[in-house]
């Protein structure tokens, strides 16, 4: 048994597990693995709307908004969403929340001009950038809602005067969230969602068809919505996977449940890293995220024999990413507490010998 705090590829529901690796031999009882099967059989297509209706439930999507599942991770979104969403001659307007958001402007310079209305570079992405105005002129407001590699979060999303544009890769499904307020909101599944291989695309119908340029048919948006996601093959595995998280996280009261939980996991793992001598925390107060708990040692000579004795508990994947160092405890919807409380006894156990 092991207490998987890794980043991403994230940790998935064990029985989401099971059910999947059942599926790759026989999947419900055809005789043939999921893996086998045409993506246009009775069987694929039930699973592919079951997924999107239990998107549209789960978010509380409203009317007007198209759900898809893509191919390319979320950094193809970096590039897709000015793509369809950025008229020729127009400007972006972009926060630079963090590396990821970094990448998603960088793409946008090739639709457009890109304005960056606020940076928190200078502090190696510790909060997030709050006093700034975004400009009514802007097709577009792209933001990162949690920022993965520094442990920070937007606990509330800005009012905006043009659509928002948000990368919720690793927070997706984890809080609740007024889809209206967003005009596209993507997400690679394997933080948060399923296994690597899928993007969760949510874009509000009537953005599209305005920019004037001529869209390859793979990266168009109307031409993925017209194609129900099936304009070529979909990652039919990795669709079902996510399928499966989805109705787990049903099953287990949806998202504002969650929410209560993975409130519950970041208290009390920020308690823990606030009076435990030996820790620190990364991320300004205001800005912590929920979803990947950034730390580190006091003393950097703590941080090789920490690790080691996480490893010995079981605790894999608390590595910080190597922009940052220290520590980065993942705790995703399917970690559940008690894997919190043993990383926490191991803080103040090493606390102990370490005194
Ligand atoms: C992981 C991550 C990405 C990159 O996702 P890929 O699917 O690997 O392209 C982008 N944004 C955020 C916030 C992430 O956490």
């Amino acid at each position: 048994m092991k207490y998987n705090f890794g980043a991403g590829p994230g940790i998935l529901p064990h029985e989401v597990l099971k059910q999947a690796a059942e599926a790759v031999i026989d999947f419900n009882r055809t005789g043939l693995s999921l893996l086998e099967i045409s993506h246009r059989s009775p069987e694929f297509e039930a699973v592919l709307d079951e997924a999107v209706s239990l998107v549209k439930e789960l978010f509380g999507v409203p009317e007007g908004y198209s759900v898809l599942f893509l191919q390319g991770g979320a950094s193809t979104q970096f590039a897709l969403a000015p793509y369809n969403l950025l008229p020729e001659g127009g400007k972006a307007a972009y926060l630079e929340s963090g590396v990821w958001a970094n990448k998603a402007l960088k793409e946008a310079k090739f639709f457009g001009d890109v304005e960056v209305v606020a940076t928190s570079k200078e502090s190696n992405f510790t909060y997030i950038p709050k006093d700034y105005t975004i400009p009514a002129d802007a097709a577009y407001f792209h933001i990162t809602s949690n920022n993965t590699i520094y442990g920070t979060q937007m606990q509330e999303f800005p009012k905006s005067p043009i659509p928002l544009v948000c990368d919720m890769s690793s927070d997706i499904f984890s809080r609740t969230v007024n889809v209206a307020d967003f005009g596209l909101i993507y997400a690679g599944a394997q933080k948060n969602m399923g296994p690597a291989g899928v993007t969760l695309v949510i874009v509000k119908d009537d953005l599209l068809g305005k920019t004037g340029r001529k869209i390859p048919a793979m990266l168009n948006y109307q031409v993925q919505i017209e194609g129900g996601s099936m304009y070529n093959t979909p990652p039919c595995f990795a669709i079902y996977v996510s399928m499966l998280t989805l109705k787990w996280l049903k099953a287990k009261g949806g998202v504002p449940a969650i929410e209560v939980e993975n409130n519950e996991k970041a208290k009390a793992l920020y308690a823990e890293i606030d009076i435990n001598p030996l820790f620190k925390a990364v991320a300004k107060d205001e800005d912590r995220s929920r979803m990947n708990v950034c730390f580190v040692a006091e003393n950097p000579e703590h941080e090789k024999p920490f690790l080691k004795l996480c490893d010995e508990k079981g605790i894999v994947g608390l590595k910080g990413h190597r922009s940052v160092g220290g520590f980065r405890a993942s705790i995703y919807n399917a970690l559940p507490l008690s894997s919190v409380n043993v990383l926490i006894d191991t803080m103040q156990e090493f606390a102990e010998k370490n005194k």
